[in-house]
């Protein structure tokens, strides 16, 4: 039986997923892992060894010989690929626009998975993603979807960019998310969905702070129950 707790937080690009899963981690004392972090960080591996973004076996053997550090200090979470620090790069406009590429590939979404869960084994974790209710932890304790209104969704991305120096223009930015979406919602593995046990958070007129509420709410109340009733403990 799987002993630590695992929070799965799910959702499309700008609903505050990151935000939220990293107070609520912080909150919690629990680990954060941000699985967006390691498909951008493929996708930016490809883009400099300028492999072809739909040459699945190359982008494969690209994952399977790099190594990925992932580290979170209060709500600073940073990356390093290969040793060489890349939390910014990331985070490019040129990134953005191909990861979803990247992450259509069936076979590198394996490979994936493989990692987050290996990455996720050691600690109580609070997990971000797309498919993570889904597929990579279907037995979390506590499933959560946000969503909000585009124009929310795009607003968030701007600022966030904005603070990060990085200048763009807000309608750009909305068609790059609605593509991004649309390739992430329509993709045949492990497309964006809310998992059916999952809680929907509307974040478009939400604090974060309320939205982080409403989560460790809904994670005391798991927890009480499997205090009540330890045979439902997932894993
Ligand atoms: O979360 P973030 O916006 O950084 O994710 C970047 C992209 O990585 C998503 O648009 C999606 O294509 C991909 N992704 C995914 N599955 C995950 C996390 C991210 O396909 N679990």
């Amino acid at each position: 039986m799987r002993k630590n707790k695992i929070i799965a937080i799910d959702g499309p690009a700008g609903s505050g997923k990151s935000t939220t899963a990293k107070l609520v981690a912080k909150r919690l004392g629990f680990t954060y892992l941000d699985t967006g972090a390691l498909y951008r960080a493929l996708t930016l591996l490809a883009l400099r060894n300028r492999i072809d973004l739909e040459a699945e076996g190359e982008l494969v053997n690209l994952l399977k010989n790099s190594e990925f550090q992932l580290q979170t200090h209060s709500d600073q979470s940073r990356i390093w690929i290969n040793g060489e620090e890349a939390t910014g790069a990331i985070r490019s406009p040129e990134v953005s626009r191909s990861v979803s590429i990247v992450a259509r590939h069936p076979a590198v979404r394996r490979e994936m998975v493989q990692l987050q869960r290996r990455l996720a084994s050691q600690a109580d974790v609070v997990v971000e993603g797309r498919d993570i209710g889904t597929v990579v932890f279907p037995d979390a304790d506590l499933k959560i979807f946000l969503t909000a209104s585009l124009d929310a969704r795009a607003q968030r991305r701007l600022k966030e960019l904005r603070e990060k120096g990085i200048d763009i223009a807000l309608d750009e930015l909305k068609v790059d998310i609605q593509r991004r979406d649309q390739i992430d919602s329509q993709r045949e593995t492990a497309p964006l969905k809310k998992a059916d046990d999952a809680i929907e958070i509307d974040t478009t007129r939400l604090t974060i702070e309320q939205q982080v509420d409403r989560i460790l709410q809904a994670f005391r109340a798991v927890v009480q129950k499997q205090d009540e009733n330890p045979r439902i403990r997932p894993g």
